[in-house]
């Protein structure tokens, strides 16, 4: 049976700065997507959860990849839930909503996509990664090592899918074009395009056989808009077991809390820190948070959900994170603590601080 699996998320507004959003936008999305999609039968299924100031909804369908009624049932939850930001005072009303007129495709809109149509397996793992305050290479770190590198993804050895290699689909935020590479064979051209998560983002990885493993939202904001306008934190859906990754290896990956850039006005580096499910961003310095919710599937039912960072070990891992973010905090204002000057979100400001700078250099 065929399945389109669409993860469609934006930032729409959220309490007291970039916190997360308020119980009557989830709400309010969550009757918009009910009433129009699970009543009218549009949808088989749904699930909507927040992780910081990010709406997700995680939608399954059999209507294809891009399908504008789809795209627009989203649209419209998201139109609404800014309506009621605004009735509310949230900050940052509608942030992400770059137009408030549909046109076929909310690609380009502002809300960020990852969908995939899939031959859906008797027992159809699947995983929505969710991240707050960062940006969508943040993601580079953990996909290559889980399809690149078995020192830290044993599976690669053992899975005879995995060990003839996949195809890894990269796009170049600055142009929009996409590269497809493959491993193992060209391990290190993806290795040196990954490098450079501001520039180069995973968007999509399948077997060598074609069949889709991983999707990735790879809408860059400011590029979208010309100007900075929210940043543009990530999504995933990635299936899991059989032939494809071990949940427990997929979200293994997250464990190094390896730094990304991002959280406080976007012009930092910070470790990415796994977290539970609808958790709030961290008042800490917006701390870069990441979540996962596991799923299986049968005939597009999405069914109970388990939160894959809920357990008590993920507490060292959050410790670790947050250890590893004081170390770069006692950095102060000085790069790698900060990003470097074309990626800062805030950059008009530092721009007219060294347009003062400029006037004071003279040749002596
Ligand atoms: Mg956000």
């Amino acid at each position: 049976m065929k399945i389109t699996i669409t993860a469609i998320k934006a930032d729409v507004g959220s309490i007291g700065g970039h916190t997360r959003p308020s119980s009557r936008m989830l709400q309010v999305v969550g009757t918009v997507i009910e009433e129009r999609g699970i009543s009218s039968g549009l949808l088989i299924d749904r699930y909507i959860g927040y992780t910081g100031d990010d709406i997700h909804i995680l939608m399954t369908h059999t209507h294809g990849v891009g399908n504008e009624i789809i795209h627009k049932l989203a649209f419209d939850a998201f139109m609404q839930a800014t309506e009621t930001a605004k009735a509310e005072g949230m900050y940052g009303a509608g942030q992400d909503l770059l137009s408030t007129a549909f046109s076929g495709n909310v690609r380009g809109m502002g809300p960020g996509v990852a969908e995939m149509e899939i031959e859906e397996r008797p027992a159809e793992a699947v995983a929505l990664i969710t991240a707050d305050k960062t940006e969508p290479g943040a993601f580079n770190h953990p996909f290559y090592r889980l399809f690149c590198d078995p020192a830290a993804n044993t599976g690669l050895l053992l899975n005879p899918t995995l060990t003839k290699g996949v195809e890894f689909r990269i796009m170049d935020v600055q142009t929009g074009k996409t590269a497809s590479l493959h491993t193992p064979e060209e391990i290190f051209v993806i290795a040196a395009a990954l490098m450079y998560p501001g520039r180069y983002v995973v968007e999509s990885i399948r077997t060598r056989d074609g069949e889709p493993i991983l999707t990735a939202t790879t809408d860059r904001l400011n590029n979208i808009a010309g100007t900075y306008v929210g940043k543009d934190d990530p999504a995933a859906l990635i299936r899991l077991q059989k032939n494809f990754p071990a949940t427990e290896e997929a979200c293994a990956m997250f464990k190094y809390c390896h730094f990304v850039a991002g959280n406080t006005r976007g012009s930092h580096h910070m470790p990415l820190m796994p977290v539970k499910r609808n958790t709030s961003s961290t008042a800490n310095y917006c701390i870069p948070i990441v979540s996962v919710s596991l799923f299986s599937m049968t005939g597009g039912k999405l069914g109970q959900s388990v939160d894959a960072f809920e357990t008590s070990d993920w507490d060292y891992f959050r410790r670790l994170a947050v250890e590893k973010s004081e170390m770069m905090r006692a950095q102060g204002f000085i790069h790698p603590a900060t990003l470097i000057p074309h990626e800062l979100e805030y950059n008009k400001g530092y721009k007219s601080v060294m347009a003062q700078l400029e006037t004071k250099f003279k040749r002596e």
